[in-house]
């Protein structure tokens, strides 16, 4: 019986081939030696397992697929990509975009050593996180905060350390899911507290809350519904409401805003949302926001609150796991301090900025583009059309933006082969199909983006789909919008 790995060549042969060869000078030695390591491995495996005899590709040809393949190894799987899909807060796409000043601010402190918390068993406290504290006491009101990885991490850890084995209050009305791993009442479970539901689902009433307070109870909670709305028959609490009666049993108020816009963005068409400083002059104890959402910052959460309650959960043994890095800190003081000044946040603040472009703006841009466009190989029709689109795809619907998109049809293959060929290009665009059109919508294109937007239709009508894309893996997966999918914008909401 003859050797069935005969026809493998070496590692040595291959590497002596011009594109392994190639590879070695763009990469380096080692990486291109282990990768055609592991390539003839998982070959040798395929041959071995083969229920017939495999053909072994020529020497040539395995070099060249070893080189494509450690090429697309090389490509980092998260890279930037242009968000045409309108959601400005599409947690796929990594939410909030930062200033420039934020920035700055983290390659000034990641580059070397950074004035950090050094020491947290002493409780001493470096200037750094004081800094951000004494930003977020300016800008909310509250006498107290803190910092930490996000806020569903900021939610578990004040739900553990306020009431652990014992019962939060909070209505039917309010129990949200964020995304599928987030659920207000397995967060709950998972805080070791216990979860008192009370009203129904529509209909909430204070008398509710009051008649559920017992020896158990550890805290009242309000939850702000940031993806859905309950309209119709309905009746819900204040949170001054809540702060009154919580006062009367000597109850803390546990205010989950979501989203925590710092500032009122009624003139930005969004009305609904609960502003940080609202919930403390309401007197809530602690208060809970994103740093990445309507603030404009890198991923966190942020508490806000009375001293004494900050104080008791920043003591928490769990801090430790939750707290945030040099980077998200310098981040997160760079973008409050443009806060200070609301105007200078509306011009520096990426997010304010592309949530405050007026409707004009869009609609010349948009008209600028699309005879470029439709000048491109494979664009069959290229128009400017108004529409609307909305804050992140879980936000809600009730909270329409104008925008104005380029529309666009394919001249071959159907609208979500070309949404795919978008996603795997370079740049990677998303987009939206609507109506069995691809619309690449301004509302989050920044200006300088406009021009990559025609390179990448061009270098697509250059390099037509292959079976297998050179980022399949990384891209062609959409990633996981707000709820629904890019396509769908007003989806099913879920902040995710
Ligand atoms: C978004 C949101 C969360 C989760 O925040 P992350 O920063 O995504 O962890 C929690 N509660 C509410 C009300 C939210 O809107």
């Amino acid at each position: 019986m003859q050797n069935p790995f005969r026809n493998i060549p070496s590692v040595n042969e291959l590497l002596e081939s011009p594109p392994l060869r190639e590879m070695v000078d763009q990469v380096s030695h080692s990486v291109v030696v282990s990768g055609v390591r592991k390539f003839l491995s998982d070959l040798r495996h395929d041959v071995q397992n083969a229920a017939a005899e495999i053909n072994v590709p020529s020497a040539a040809e395995l070099a060249e697929r070893i080189a494509e393949w450690i090429e697309n190894d090389e490509t980092p799987a998260l890279r930037p990509v242009i968000n045409a899909t309108g959601i400005l807060l599409h947690t796929g796409l990594g939410r909030a975009p930062l200033a420039g000043e934020a920035i700055q601010a983290m390659s000034d402190v990641g580059r070397g050593y950074a004035s950090v918390e050094v020491d947290l068993a002493s409780g001493e406290r470096s200037q750094r996180v004081l800094a951000v504290e004494s930003l977020l006491v300016q800008l909310t009101g509250a006498e107290a905060a803190v910092v930490t990885n996000n806020n569903a991490a900021a939610t578990l850890l004040t739900l553990t350390a306020l009431a652990h084995g014992r019962e939060v209050i909070a209505s039917r009305g309010q129990l949200i899911e964020i995304g599928g791993s987030y659920r207000l009442p397995d967060v709950m479970t998972a805080s070791g507290a216990r979860l008192r539901e009370v009203g129904t689902t529509n209909k909430t009433r204070i008398a509710d809350y009051a008649s559920a307070i017992g020896d158990e109870t550890a805290a009242l909670m309000n939850v702000h519904t940031s993806n859905y709305r309950v309209v119709g028959f309905t009746e819900s609490v204040t949170t001054a409401e809540l702060v009154a009666l919580g006062r009367k049993h000597h109850l803390p108020v546990i205010d989950d805003i979501g989203s925590g816009a710092l500032v009122d963005l009624t003139k930005f068409g969004v009305a609904d949302e609960p502003i940080a400083a609202d919930s403390i002059r309401a007197g809530a104890d602690v208060v809970l926001f994103s740093g990445d959402k309507l603030l404009g910052g890198p991923q966190c959460g942020i508490i806000v609150g009375k001293r004494a309650m900050i104080k008791k959960i920043s003591q928490h043994p769990m801090m430790r796991a939750m707290r945030v890095g040099k980077l998200t800190l310098a981040a997160l003081a760079a973008t409050l301090r443009l806060y200070r000044d609301p105007q200078t946040a509306e011009l520096s603040v990426p997010l304010l900025m592309l949530l405050g472009t007026p409707i004009e703006n869009l609609r010349q841009r948009a008209q600028r583009l699309a005879p470029q466009m439709a000048a491109c190989d494979g664009i069959a029709t290229a128009d400017a059309v108004d529409d609307v689109t909305f804050l992140g795809g879980g936000s809600v619907p009730t909270q329409k933006i104008d925008t104005c998109c380029v529309a666009v049809t394919p001249t071959k293959g159907n609208v979500s082969e070309f949404a795919a060929r978008m996603r795997n290009g370079l740049p990677a665009i998303f987009g939206r199909v609507s109506q069995d059109r691809f619309l690449f919508d301004l509302r989050t294109v920044f200006p300088h983006q406009d021009a990559q937007l025609i390179k990448a239709l061009d270098a697509a009508a250059a390099n037509p789909p292959a079976g297998e894309g050179p980022t399949a893996g990384a891209g062609d997966q959409p990633p996981a919008p707000d709820g629904g999918s890019q396509e769908s914008p007003s989806g099913d909401g879920a902040w995710r």
